[in-house]
């Protein structure tokens, strides 16, 4: 995390050996993943890089100035060669003639593709201009903590000057797009000596001759801020401490019991995911004597709070006598005076052409003596919004600690987060999966049925947390997964379902990775066979422990989340054609899976009036990928039947009405067809998945 590191200098990484030989446009890709490859820098997607590169003319074949910068949407540390946007120096510098003034500057993105050199696809971004007027061959725009902390003081110019000299300029606030760009070109023809500016409540512009004496400024400037600030800023941080902090596993407690119940309060619109952050540099913040004060004041870069909304929600919690009954029970009231806020806010700042107004909820709960809370549409947001909001805490440490913090003025703030070019990036979005905010639990989830359900489910957009008590698979499964979906969906817990102290912490781990549970898939089980008389004690048990006591249990633990958290829920079972049709030899087995049906039964008139639904899916001879069908059973089946392992799964299709074979797929897809709104209106019921079988017909 950043605060480790806080008063460590910026390494120089740039290695000639790697840089020799590389074309100017793969110089600025070298410099451009370096520079965002420490978030002290720049924060997520934020900042851009860019070079003018001298190129032949694929139509004339005229040697031409080729204007390379990173392109719309693009992020620096992770950016590739087709990240960056090519256009025409000259065809840029035309569209000068063309500007009608500030109060026009918006229109002129339209003008940017007409600039495109070599039919370059990727879309030119809004801070263009910002890089095609600065009249040096390599420029950096970067978000760097220390810098924005000057950037964001009161007295931001001063201090500049004072760190500075005349080495690095200053700008007054102005929202990115041409006209800045043309106030840049301004200031380095009045400056020519000047080697970077300071744009207040922003960030920082750096230039130079060479792709690496821009990368060398830009890590020089930052540290000298950063050496500035270890000099100046020696007080205790945010003022001192005025709460306490809470151990770690208190911390963990109170946002599992907090999170489900915002997470419920605040998703009527769209489903939210959850992220919790309890660093340093946030639990530094949410002790002081200044946290509620500085989070009114609202962030100040304007990437920072189109992530984060402009100000947060400081939950009403004492560290020093915690109770957090009544801080649940006063939930309700401060989240509705937030949104009753943040409405009042877009009416007292909204103009005649303003979108409509966005999900009004806070984005950040901070939680004093306990961390950060973050929730958006899908985890990768959640979790960049809390990154995003480290940055802002940082700012507000540096710029408190050396003069007196300033927010961006309130009606600056919404223009940009109403921007008009932001809406139609808002409305590019692809429209959101099926399941997109939705979060899963699945038991038994490593392999077979249970890692067939947990892809289906993430296919539609859903968060999943894998359960299991076979590290190694669940290891695999884990990574297979997020290598398809991202990290950022897939967890995974060692849950044994039939122990009440695993099923309860594995439940909690689910909820503090994520924030919430809509959905619990009942899949882990076992199989086993043998005649009555010769079934032991030992046998019974374990089938009942873990198909009846094993679905009781975590159903139990997702009926109480699901209550608490006040948005519906959805529990399907997965069972067996055997809960309904008896079957020889299988006693055991075949009693629990009925016990389990019949639960779900229960289960379904019991969650009906909290809008919580309770389904199964009866599979039936499911042989690929399942651990129930490796070893014993499969012989034992075999045996039953008199005949070799390998004819058992021909057997069973033939078996079958419709001669078909039954693969885990096809479970987890009435799963997700029982797991989503497609089933709104279906509780209690079954849907067999067994290629047809007339003895398990429901009546
Ligand atoms: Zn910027």
């Amino acid at each position: 995390m950043l605060d480790k590191h806080q008063d460590a200098r910026l390494a120089n990484l740039w290695d000639d050996g790697k840089a020799a030989g590389m074309t100017e446009p793969e110089k600025l890709l070298y410099r451009s993943n370096l520079l965002g490859s420490d978030k002290r820098i720049t924060n997520y997607g934020g900042g851009n890089t860019s070079a003018k590169v001298m190129e032949k003319d694929p139509l004339t074949g005229e040697i031409v100035e080729v204007l390379w910068v990173k392109g719309s949407g693009g992020d620096v540390g992770t950016i590739k060669m087709d990240g960056f946007s090519t256009l025409y120096m000259d065809k840029l510098r035309a569209l000068k003639g063309i500007y009608r003034g500030v109060e026009f500057e918006d229109e002129m993105v339209g003008y940017l593709p007409h600039c495109t050199f070599n039919l370059n696809p990727r879309a030119a971004s809004i801070d263009t201009p910002l890089h095609a007027y600065v009249p040096k061959p390599h420029v950096d725009h970067m978000h760097p903590d220390a810098i924005i902390a000057i950037a964001a003081s009161k007295n931001s110019r001063e201090l500049t000057s004072k760190i500075f000299g005349d080495e690095i300029g200053w700008l007054p606030w102005k929202r990115p797009g041409y006209e800045l760009g043309l106030w840049l070109e301004k200031f380095c023809q009045e400056n020519p000596d000047a080697r970077g500016v300071v744009l207040e409540s922003h960030g920082l512009f750096t230039w130079g001759d060479t792709a690496k004496e821009a990368y060398e400024t830009t890590i020089e400037i930052i540290n000298r801020a950063i050496a500035w600030f270890e000099t100046e800023n020696t007080g205790p941080a945010f003022g001192g401490r005025s709460k306490p902090v809470l151990a770690a596993a208190d911390r963990a407690a109170i946002a599992k019991k907090l999170m489900p119940v915002i997470r419920g309060l605040i998703s009527a619109g769209e489903s939210k995911v959850g992220h919790f952050d309890d660093s340093q540099a946030v639990l530094d913040f949410v002790t002081s004597t200044s946290l509620e004060p500085l989070a009114a004041l609202g962030t100040s870069c304007p990437d920072h709070f189109l992530r984060t909304k402009i100000r947060p929600l400081v939950v009403d919690f004492d560290p020093a006598q915690p109770d957090v009954g009544n801080t649940l029970a006063g939930l309700p009231e401060a989240i509705a005076t937030y949104r009753a806020d943040y409405a009042a806010y877009y009416e007292r700042c909204k103009r005649a052409d303003s979108p409509a107004m966005r999900d009004p909820n806070a984005v950040v709960y901070l939680v004093p003596g306990v961390g950060m809370i973050t929730f958006a549409k899908d985890k990768a947001t959640a979790r960049i919004s809390a990154e995003f909001y480290v940055n802002a805490i940082n700012v507000m440490r540096g710029a408190s600690g050396v003069s007196t913090y300033v927010g961006l003025p309130e009606q600056e703030a919404f223009d940009i987060e109403y921007w008009l070019l932001e809406e139609a990036k808002l409305q590019r979005m692809p429209k959101p999966k099926s399941l997109a905010g939705r979060i899963a639990l699945v038991t038994g989830g490593a392999g077979g049925i249970g890692k067939a359900t947990a892809n289906r489910l993430m296919q539609e957009g859903a968060c999943v947390v894998l359960a299991d008590i076979d590290e190694t698979a669940l290891e695999a499964a884990q990574t297979e997964l997020s290598t398809r979906y991202g990290k950022d969906f897939v967890r995974s817990v060692n849950m044994n379902v039939t122990s009440e102290a695993a099923v309860e912490s594995g439940f909690g781990d689910a909820l503090l990775a994520f924030g919430g549970l809509d959905i619990l898939v009942s899949n882990a089980g076992l199989a086993t066979s043998a005649a009555v008389e010769d079934t032991t004690l030992a046998l019974w048990n374990k089938n009942m422990d873990i198909l009846a006591t094993g679905y009781f249990l975590v159903s139990r633990e997702a009926f109480r989340i699901f209550r608490n958290q006040k948005a519906g829920g959805n529990v399907v079972f997965v069972a067996s054609k055997n809960g309904l049709a008896a079957s020889p030899g299988a006693s055991a087995y075949c009693t629990a899976k009925a016990a389990e049906i019949h639960l779900a039964r229960c289960l379904a008139l019991e969650g009906a009036s909290a809008q919580i639904r309770v389904n199964v899916v009866n599979p039936d001879a499911v042989l690929r990928g399942s651990k129930i069908w490796t070893g014993e059973w499969k012989e034992q089946r075999a045996a039953a039947y008199k005949m070799d392992v390998d004819e058992l799964e021909a057997h069973y299709r033939e078996r079958s009405m419709l001669k078909l074979s039954v693969f885990p797929e096809d479970i987890a897809e009435a799963i997700y067809f029982l797991a989503s709104d497609m089933s709104a209106k279906s509780t209690g019921n079954i849907v067999n998945v067994d290629a047809g079988n007339a003895q398990s017909f429901t009546r």
